[in-house]
């Protein structure tokens, strides 16, 4: 298999090195830019497998190059940023971006980022809109096929709504999901924007499926941004 290249588009050097050092360990093939404009070149004509992108770049804001390679390509793009307003990350993703992470961030976090990303395009070209494998994380076990849940063994119930909720996360697994497109995925396009009725069926799933609702192993909350489901621990 040829090797999948990783695009850093990020003006600090100490941070370009380190991410770099790191993906080329893990056999990535490693691009760089230092300025949007750079990025952008480089996204036209190399068509990197996926973007790592700064939002704070000299000559113009990351959510620009979001907005335009947007029109174009669907190449995943996780956002880095030392930014932790909530609403940056939130417009970054409903601008397109799959996922972001906010310095400083450790490798592991990092590389789980990148596979996740990866891993939810390679999805999205092979298996159109089925997934026929179940989920898998800890004790969990999500049927597709079946619509099928099951925690240590047991049947887990869900309401309908539940399980769309539980299904759309774990078929993202790995990656954060912004309430609106929650929303938008469970009730569909008109969903009402309040997050109140998001919330209330999350409470009820978490007294389903965790052990200790207050500390989810399964279904973490990114405050002022949406859920991220555990990874997928059947992926390679
Ligand atoms: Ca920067």
């Amino acid at each position: 298999m040829p090797k999948c290249s990783v695009l850093i588009i990020e003006d600090e050097k100490n941070i370009q090195t380190f991410m770099g050092k790191v993906l080329k360990r893990q056999d990535y093939r490693v691009l760089y830019a230092d300025n949007g404009q750079q990025g952008l070149e480089i996204i036209r004509s190399q068509c990197p497998d996926i973007i790592l992108l700064d939002l704070g770049l000299p000559d113009m804001n990351g959510s620009e190059i979001i907005r335009d390679a947007r029109t174009w390509t669907s190449t995943p793009i996780i956002v880095i940023s030392a930014r932790t307003a909530e609403h940056e990350k939130v417009t970054a993703l409903d601008l397109g971006a799959d996922d972001y992470i906010t310095k400083p961030f450790g490798t592991s976090e990092l590389l789980a980022r990148i596979r996740a990303s990866l891993r939810h395009s390679n999805r999205l070209r092979t298996d159109s809109t089925h997934y026929l494998r179940p989920y898998r994380h800890g004790k969990m076990i999500l049927d597709f096929s079946k619509r099928l849940l099951t925690i240590n063994g047991q049947d887990i119930h869900l309401t309908p709504i539940e399980y769309k909720i539980v299904a759309y996360l774990a078929q993202n697994s790995g990656k954060v999901i912004t309430y609106a497109t929650l929303l938008s995925n469970v009730w569909g396009p008109y969903a009402d924007s309040d997050n109140k009725i998001l919330r209330v069926n999350m409470a009820n799933i978490r007294r389903k499926i965790e052990d200790d609702p207050a500390q989810p192993k399964y279904i973490f909350t990114e405050v002022g941004v949406g859920y991220r489901m555990a990874e997928d621990e059947e992926e390679g």
